[in-house]
């Protein structure tokens, strides 16, 4: 048996009540095969068994107080999962579907993902099976301020450094951050996404979204085409999505669609940013809310999204919202490049019907880097005592978003799968990681 197969029925077999963490290791092993047969001193080191092995994951008891006085207990996450080339750095997912295994899987994508944007951060992730969804201001700053009270323990600038995701958007971070100055006494830039008036960077908020939609009009100029004039379908509504719809459309593409998790809006007109962004940041509602003002757009009540015609599909909610017949269906209409904005929305099955058919296909670890590259950039202006100005910051990422584009695209043509990006990220992201773990010893 080869060294990638023990190693993927080990962690089949250890961790069965894991299926998100077990399918993000499997999608990335399995496409290293030929890197990893190529070269037995990964084998010597042990190298892929402590790669799917977290460095630490601190679980925890976050018991806060609600608006009626009853106490409530969550279960806060903290896994930190690789610092071969960084301090740990991720994302704190606020909702009520977070559990080890989500973690775990997000932790690893983002070891790879943070390779891949050039900048000398490990990878980590966080959260909570808290959900702020429907909760008072005053309660979600109970929830922060008790979730921060056992975290800070373990975080710090140079250590780790998380930042927002599902759920924790500039509120929450606010709360968090804080917390934590409150019980170390330091001023320093733990936490990214942080609000401009204490430390945050210009185009963090926008970066993922923008980013997302800066690699794939590369991918495009690549190809002898460009985003202009396209059909956009995006999912999600929050941060990822509001803020790729709007470099498409600045792009002058259309983008016809948004979803939240009760259901999807399709506008033939094209998508009025103005009123998600009142109806999701303003007054936190439903998007079948957007009807009010946009009678001729549809609603749909739960899923259907991707049936929906277009040119390029972004999904940007949530992990596995894309199966095999999504994909089938999109195909089927015409999409011809699909750009993960979320963490892994695309089931296996459905990421392998996009390379089957040619359409052109990224990943979310490359995709979506953009929001933990800003990310680093802040770190950066924080650790320097200084703030670059928006269009710095957002030519920096638009720098990094190309080069992820041109690195993975280079790497999938050095293993002979053109335009296979799959492949083309996780060498490219591992060759990085591995060459770190193997000059640091066994550590
Ligand atoms: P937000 O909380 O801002 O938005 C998430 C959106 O997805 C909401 O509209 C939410 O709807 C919707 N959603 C959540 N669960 C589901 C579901 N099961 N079905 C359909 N829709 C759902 O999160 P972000 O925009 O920050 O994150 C979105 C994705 O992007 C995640 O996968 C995240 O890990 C990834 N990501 C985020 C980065 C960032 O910088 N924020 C960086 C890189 C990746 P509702 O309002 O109903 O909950």
């Amino acid at each position: 048996m080869s060294y990638v197969d023990r190693v993927l029925e080990s962690v089949q077999s250890r961790y069965k009540d894991q299926p998100e963490f077990i399918q993000a290791v499997t999608e990335v092993l399995d496409s290293l095969r030929p890197t990893i047969d190529k070269n037995p001193a990964y084998e010597k080191a042990g190298l892929l068994e402590r790669l799917v092995e977290p460095e630490r994951a601190i679980i925890f008891r976050v018991p806060w107080v609600d608006d009626n006085g009853q106490v409530q207990v969550n279960r806060g996450y903290r896994v930190q999962f690789n610092s071969a080339i960084g301090p740990y750095k991720g994302g704190l997912r606020l909702h009520h579907s977070v559990n080890l295994s989500i973690v775990k899987f997000l932790g690893f994508e983002q070891i790879f993902k943070n390779s891949l944007t050039g900048l000398p951060i490990g990878g980590g992730k966080g959260g909570s099976d808290f959900d702020p969804k429907g909760k008072s201001d005053r309660e979600v700053m109970a929830f922060c301020q008790s979730f921060m009270t056992e975290l800070f323990k373990y975080i710090g600038q140079d250590t780790d450094v998380p930042a927002g995701d599902i759920g924790t958007g500039a509120r929450e971070i606010g709360f968090l951050y804080g917390q934590y100055k409150r019980l170390t006494g330091l001023y320093e830039g733990v936490l990214t996404g942080k609000g401009l008036s204490y430390g945050g960077s210009l185009t963090r908020t926008e970066a993922t979204g923008y980013g997302l939609v800066y690699l794939i009009d590369e991918l495009l100029r690549d190809h002898n085409d460009d985003i202009k004039g396209k059909t956009v379908a995006v999912s999600g509504a929050g941060n990822v999505a509001t803020h790729a719809i709007q470099k498409a459309q600045q792009l002058g593409a259309k983008v016809v669609t948004a979803s939240d998790s009760s259901g999807w809006i399709y506008d033939p007109e094209g998508i009025d940013l103005a009123t998600i962004k009142q109806i999701k940041e303003v007054e936190r509602g439903r998007i079948s809310g957007y009807l009010e003002s946009r009678p001729k757009a549809k609603y749909t009540e739960g899923r259907g999204i991707w049936s929906v015609k277009c040119d390029i599909a972004l999904p940007c909610a949530t992990q596995n919202e894309l199966s095999a017949d999504d994909a089938k269906t999109l195909i089927g209409n015409g999409c011809t490049v699909v750009g993960e904005g979320a963490n892994m929305p695309s089931t296996p099955e459905a990421v392998s019907a996009f390379l089957k058919n040619g359409v052109l296909f990224v990943p979310g670890k490359a995709a979506n880097a953009g929001g933990v590259a800003a990310s680093a950039l802040e770190m950066s202006q924080n650790s320097m005592r200084m703030s670059w100005t928006f269009d710095d910051v957002d030519a920096k990422l638009k720098d990094i978003m190309a080069n992820i584009y041109h690195n993975i695209s280079q790497a999938a043509k050095d293993c002979g799968k053109n335009d296979n990006l799959v492949v083309g990220a996780n060498v490219a992201a591992f060759q990085k990681i591995a060459e770190a773990m193997l000059d640091q010893g066994i550590v």
